[in-house]
C-alpha cells in the first residue's frame, strides 16, 4: 500500500473513490473539472438526495451484464451505502424505503464527504479538466494532463460521469477518455426524462397532474407499464412514471433511427413509440363497466361536459370529449352513444406517440457507457491495466428512488479499494 492514485471526476463516485483508496494507505489526488466537488449532489433528490433504497434489486437497473452488476452491488449494498454514511456523522431517515438524509438537505451529503476528503489528507485538484490520458506500458505510471497541468499516478480512477445536466461538469469528456484507451461506448441517451409527443393538442392539457398507468407499445406488444404520477406539458408527458419509462422509450426510437440510417428507409417512416395511459387505474373492467352504466341515469338535462364532471380532470374531459367528436354544450341525451362510449374508452385507454425526449440537458442519467465487458470484476479496464471506471461512465443506469447514487457508491468504493490495494 502507499502507492498513488489519481481519480478523475469530484462526483458522488470519484469521492467514495477517493475516501476508500485514502483509507487504504494510497496517496490520493481527486481532480475536478468544476470550481469545487460534487455540485451535481446538491441537485438530487429535487435538493433532498435520494441517495440510496432499502429495496435493492436488479430490476431496478439497466446494463449489458447484469450478472456483475449483480456481484458489485452484492459486495456494497443498501447496508453498506447506510453504514458508511452513519460512520461519517451524517443521520439517515427512510421514506418508504427511499433514503434521506434526516435534515432532508442535499448539502449535508456533500458536506460529509468533504470533510472526511479533507480529514484523510486527499489532495483536492478543482478548476482542472482532464483532456489527455496516457498508458504506454514503457513508461512508468499513468499521465493525466489537462487546464495547462500534468499528472503521474500508480492507478487512475476514471469517474467523470456522463453527460446528463452537463452544467454540473459531466459533459461526455469522460468517454473521449475511455477512447483514448481503446474502449468501445455503448450509445449514450438520455434516460430520467420527459417525453415528447406527436400531438399537438398537448398545449391544451399541460399543467394536468394525475395518478395514470402508462403502458410502452412496440409493434403491437406491451413492453413495460408504469403506475404512478403522470404531468402534462405543453409537448408532452413527464412525471415519475414517465421518467422510468424514458430509458426504454429512447432505445427504441435511437434504435429505429440506426436502422432508418442503416437502411435508408423511405424519408417519411414515422418514428415513433406509442404510449397507453390510463387515467383510471384502479377500475377494473368490470368496474368500468359499472361506472358507465350507473352515469346512465345522471342524462338528464345535461351537458356532454357536465355528464362527465368529476370522471377524470376537467382538462381531459373536455379533449377526450373533442377527440370523441362531440361538442362540450351538446345535450347528453341527444349525444351519440358510440361516441359517449369512446370519451370513457380514452379515459382508460389514451394512446399518445412520443416521437423523442427532452435533451441531456434536462436528464438525470445517461443509458449506455463503457461496456462492462470491458473492465474486470474490481471495474479495472480491460485495456489500459491500472486504470479503473466507477459511476456514470459505466454502462449501468438506474431507475428513480435512489438507485443511481447507489451505484456511484458501490462503484466508487469498489475502485478505490482495488486501486489502492493495486498501487504499490
Ligand atoms: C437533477 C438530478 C437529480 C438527481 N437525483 C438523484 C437522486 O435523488 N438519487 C439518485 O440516486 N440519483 C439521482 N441523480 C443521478 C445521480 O446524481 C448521478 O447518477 C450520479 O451523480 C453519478 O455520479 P458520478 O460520480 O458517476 O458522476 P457525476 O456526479 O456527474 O460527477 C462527475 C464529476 O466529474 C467531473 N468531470 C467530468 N469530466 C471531467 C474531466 N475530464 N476532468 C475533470 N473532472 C471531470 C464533473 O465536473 C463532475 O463533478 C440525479 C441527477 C440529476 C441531474
Amino acid at each position: 500500500m502507499g502507492g498513488s492514485v489519481g481519480i478523475v471526476g469530484g462526483g458522488a463516485a470519484g469521492m467514495m473513490a477517493a475516501i476508500t483508496a485514502a483509507r487504504q494507505g494510497a496517496d490520493v489526488t481527486l481532480i475536478e473539472g468544476n470550481d469545487r466537488l460534487g455540485r451535481k449532489l446538491l441537485s438530487t433528490g429535487s435538493g433532498k438526495c435520494n441517495l440510496g433504497n432499502e429495496k435493492l434489486g436488479m430490476e431496478e437497473y439497466y446494463t449489458g451484464r447484469p450478472e456483475l452488476l449483480e456481484d458489485c452491488l452484492r459486495r456494497f449494498g443498501t447496508a453498506d451505502t447506510i453504514s458508511f454514511f452513519q460512520g461519517i456523522g451524517l443521520r439517515l431517515k427512510s421514506r418508504n424505503g427511499y433514503l434521506y438524509p434526516a435534515c432532508e438537505q442535499a448539502a449535508a451529503v456533500l458536506d460529509v464527504l468533504r470533510y472526511e476528503i479533507r480529514e484523510l489528507g486527499v489532495i483536492a485538484v478543482t478548476d482542472c479538466k482532464i483532456t489527455q490520458i496516457e498508458t504506454e506500458r514503457n513508461r512508468k505510471g499513468i499521465r493525466l494532463k489537462g487546464s495547462g497541468r500534468k499528472f503521474t499516478f500508480d492507478r487512475v480512477i476514471l469517474a467523470c460521469g456522463g453527460q446528463a445536466a452537463p452544467k454540473t461538469g459531466s459533459d461526455g469528456s469522460g468517454y473521449l477518455l475511455a477512447g483514448q484507451l481503446g474502449h468501445s461506448l455503448i450509445p449514450v441517451i438520455p434516460a430520467l426524462v420527459q417525453l415528447k409527443c406527436r400531438e399537438e393538442y398537448f398545449k391544451a392539457v399541460a399543467g394536468v397532474r394525475a395518478d395514470a398507468e402508462l403502458s410502452v407499445y412496440w409493434q403491437g406488444n406491451c413492453l413495460a407499464r408504469e403506475r404512478g404520477e403522470l404531468q402534462l406539458t405543453d409537448y408532452g408527458i413527464s412525471g415519475i412514471a414517465v421518467f422510468q419509462l424514458s430509458h426504454i422509450v429512447n432505445r427504441l426510437l435511437s434504435k429505429e433511427r440506426c436502422m432508418e440510417a442503416e437502411h435508408s428507409l423511405k424519408a417519411g417512416k414515422s418514428m415513433e413509440v406509442e404510449v397507453r395511459i390510463n387515467l383510471l387505474p384502479d377500475c377494473s373492467s368490470e368496474d368500468f363497466e359499472r361506472l358507465c352504466a350507473q352515469r346512465a341515469s345522471l342524462k338528464g338535462m345535461r351537458t356532454v361536459e357536465e355528464f362527465f364532471t368529476g370522471m377524470i380532470h376537467k382538462k381531459l374531459v373536455l379533449l377526450f370529449i373533442k377527440l370523441a367528436g362531440l361538442r362540450p354544450t351538446e345535450e347528453i341525451c341527444k349525444a351519440e352513444e358510440k361516441k359517449i362510449r369512446q370519451v370513457y374508452r380514452l379515459c382508460r385507454q389514451w394512446s399518445v406517440h412520443v416521437t423523442g425526449s427532452n435533451s441531456f440537458d434536462n436528464a438525470q442519467v445517461c443509458a449506455g457507457g463503457v461496456p462492462l465487458d470491458e473492465v474486470t470484476d474490481s471495474l479495472e479496464s480491460k485495456k489500459a491495466p491500472g486504470v479503473y471506471f466507477a459511476g456514470e461512465i459505466l454502462d449501468v443506469d438506474g431507475r428513480c428512488g435512489g438507485y443511481n447514487l447507489q451505484w456511484a457508491w458501490c462503484s466508487g468504493y469498489l475502485t478505490g479499494r482495488a486501486a489502492a490495494e493495486n498501487s504499490n
